[in-house]
C-alpha cells in the first residue's frame, strides 16, 4: 500500500475558490516543514476551523467529505493537544488517509510559500478565481502548483537487485534504488539511464515502466517507478558524492533480512522484486 493507496477514502484535488471553512473544515499551519496537529501513540488528527478561529485560509482539497484548509501566517498557532511535529512523521502516521492529506498540503504550503510574488516582474500574485493558479495583476503571469518529476529505478541482475544507501539524506532507510530527478530535455528512460551511470557506473537495458507515486515530502516529487536490467559488466563504481553504498543483494537474502515497512513507491518495489512480481 503506497501513501496514495487510500481507498475506501477519497482524495478530492478539485480546486474551488469559493470554498469557505465551516467550524468543521480542518484547517492546517505549517512553520517550515512541521505541521500543527495532534499526534497520540502514532495517530494522527489535525485542528479545526473552529479550534483556530478567524484567519487567512487558503482552500486545499476534500478527503471525504471534509475541507481542508491552509492557514497563512509565520506566528505560532495553539490548539488544545496539538504542537509542530516534522513533515517526515507522515511517512508512519496513520490513519493513512491523513498521512497522505499532511504530506500533499505540505506540497501545496510549499508552492504557495514561494509563489506569492510574481517571477517575471516582481509584483504581489494573486489567487486566480477559476482554477488553482498565482497570477500577476501587473504582467498576467501564472504561476502552477510546481511538479518536478523523478525516478525511482529498480535494476535488477538475475535473481539480485541493486541497493543504495544515500551519503547525505537524513531519515533516508536503509534500503533504497538508485533516484534522481529529470533534467531539463530529458525523457524519463534516458534520466534512468544517466542516473544508474552517475550513480553506480552500469549500463542498463530493457527498462520499463512500473507505477508512480506523489512524493509531497519532497515538496513537488513525482516519482516513476521502472525497472530495468544491468547491461554488461555488473561491477558497481560508487559516485562517493551521491551514495555511501550499493550492492547487489540477492532475493533470498531479501527474503530473509527485508522489513516491508512504508508506504513507499520503493518498498513496494523491493517487495515486488521478493516476491517475483515484477
Ligand atoms: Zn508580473
Amino acid at each position: 500500500m503506497m501513501i496514495q493507496d487510500i481507498a475506501p477514502h477519497r482524495f478530492d484535488n478539485h480546486y474551488d475558490p469559493a470554498a469557505r471553512p465551516s467550524p468543521e473544515s480542518v484547517v492546517l499551519h505549517f512553520l517550515g516543514k512541521r505541521l500543527l496537529c495532534r499526534v497520540r501513540s502514532g495517530e494522527l488528527a489535525f485542528p479545526t476551523a473552529a479550534e483556530l478561529g478567524e484567519g487567512e485560509d487558503t482552500y486545499l482539497f476534500r478527503l471525504d467529505d471534509t475541507a481542508f484548509f491552509l492557514r497563512s501566517g509565520d506566528g505560532e498557532l495553539a490548539a488544545e493537544g496539538c504542537s509542530y511535529e516534522d513533515i517526515a512523521l507522515f511517512r508512519t502516521a496513520r490513519p493513512q488517509e491523513y498521512a497522505f492529506a499532511a504530506v500533499t498540503a505540505y506540497h501545496l504550503a510549499s508552492w504557495y510559500a514561494e509563489a506569492r510574488f510574481c517571477g517575471k516582474c516582481g509584483a504581489r500574485a494573486v489567487h486566480d478565481a477559476a482554477e488553482r493558479m498565482m497570477k500577476c495583476p501587473e504582467c498576467g503571469h501564472m504561476a502552477f502548483p510546481k511538479i518536478m518529476p523523478s525516478v525511482i529505478v529498480a535494476v535488477t541482475h538475475g535473481d539480485r537487485l541493486l541497493l543504495t544507501k544515500y551519503a547525505n539524506r537524513p531519515g533516508a532507510s536503509r534500503f533504497a534504488l538508485v533516484a534522481g530527478f529529470t533534467e531539463i530535455g530529458e525523457t524519463a528512460e534516458q534520466t534512468v539511464a544517466r542516473e544508474v551511470m552517475e550513480e553506480v557506473g552500469l549500463k542498463v537495458k530493457n527498462i520499463r515502466y512500473y507505477k508512480s507515486q506523489p512524493w509531497g515530502i519532497s515538496a513537488g516529487g513525482l516519482l516513476l517507478g521502472y525497472w530495468c536490467e544491468v547491461d554488461g559488466a555488473d561491477e558497481i563504481h560508487l559516485d562517493r558524492m551521491e551514495l555511501a553504498e550499493g550492492a547487489w543483494v540477492s532475493r533470498d537474502e531479501l527474503k530473509r533480512v527485508y522489513e516491508d515497512r512504508g508506504v513507499s513507491l520503493t518498498n513496494e518495489m523491493i517487495v515486488r522484486f521478493i516476491n517475483e512480481e515484477m
